[in-house]
């Protein structure tokens, strides 16, 4: 029953607030996604990405800042992450079922998510939401839809032509789960649509959960990424590349 009501709110939600935007990139775009804020993401997949000069989006829960237990992270271990690029991202406060709770309580709980950030980086503001279990009810997506240029759920799909960018979809990196040759399909076919493919995973680490994969993988997928000449960027970088138009192409800097 309780999966059955969470199914109709999803589906309500999905419904009735969508936040629709074409998209047409110039070559496919690729984004990896790490959801829950685990120390050992921030390190392991930070460093794979880093290493190719590429960016990531860490949606982050300050709940676990400081606890040893998995989830959880150090500062030092976010600082890093926000050192070598990559984009932080917000996933609430407390990490709630977004569908188990009522919109004013909902927003509290991702406005506070925003105060921790901006307490410990002053000036920083999350661009980018993802969904909790993947859970939306119709107010908190509108909220959400309207507070965030984006957010993701776990709907499982490639992006491209008309995107609800109130729930883009994804494709999970869930090792146990698929090979590296179902990724590589799920990638093929994100090339034939010159589509926009969104990976999402959660603790990156040699012996990760079912919901996790090993660096070793991540790195596989990269190179798979880079063999078929996607552009892999964060959804930061993604939206600027789709929605932006580049101003200033041959800016030659003043007084320098
Ligand atoms: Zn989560």
């Amino acid at each position: 029953m309780y999966r059955f009501l969470k199914y109709m709110r999803r589906s309500f939600a999905t419904r009735l607030y969508q936040k629709y935007q074409t998209i047409d990139p110039k070559a496919p775009i690729a984004s990896f996604t790490f959801d829950d804020s685990y120390g050992c993401t921030f390190e392991n997949a930070g460093d794979v990405l880093w290493e190719k000069e590429m960016r990531g989006t860490f949606y982050v829960s300050f709940k676990f800042l400081g606890l040893k237990s998995q989830p959880g992270f150090q500062l030092a271990q976010l600082k890093r992450a926000i050192n070598q690029g990559h984009e932080i991202g917000c996933h609430t406060y407390g990490h709630i079922d977004l569908s188990q709770v009522g919109r004013n309580k909902a927003i509290q709980d991702i406005e506070y998510n925003q105060h921790r950030f901006q307490q410990l980086f002053p000036g920083m503001k999350f661009q980018n939401f993802s969904f909790p279990f993947g859970s939306e009810t119709y107010p908190i997506k509108k909220y959400v839809g309207e507070r965030f240029c984006s957010a993701r759920g776990n709907r499982h799909g490639i992006n491209f032509g008309n995107v609800d960018m109130a729930n883009l979809k994804s494709i999970k990196l869930y090792e146990s789960k698929y090979t590296l040759r179902d990724i590589e399909h799920k990638l093929d076919h994100a090339l034939e649509h010159n589509a926009w493919i969104i990976f999402h995973t959660h603790d990156v680490q040699k012996n990760h959960t079912q919901y996790g994969c090993s660096p070793e993988f991540l790195e596989r997928v990269t190179d798979a990424c880079q063999k078929r000449a996607f552009d892999v960027r964060s959804i930061e970088e993604a939206q600027n590349l789709l929605f932006k138009p580049i101003h200033k192409l041959h800016f030659s800097k003043v007084g320098s």
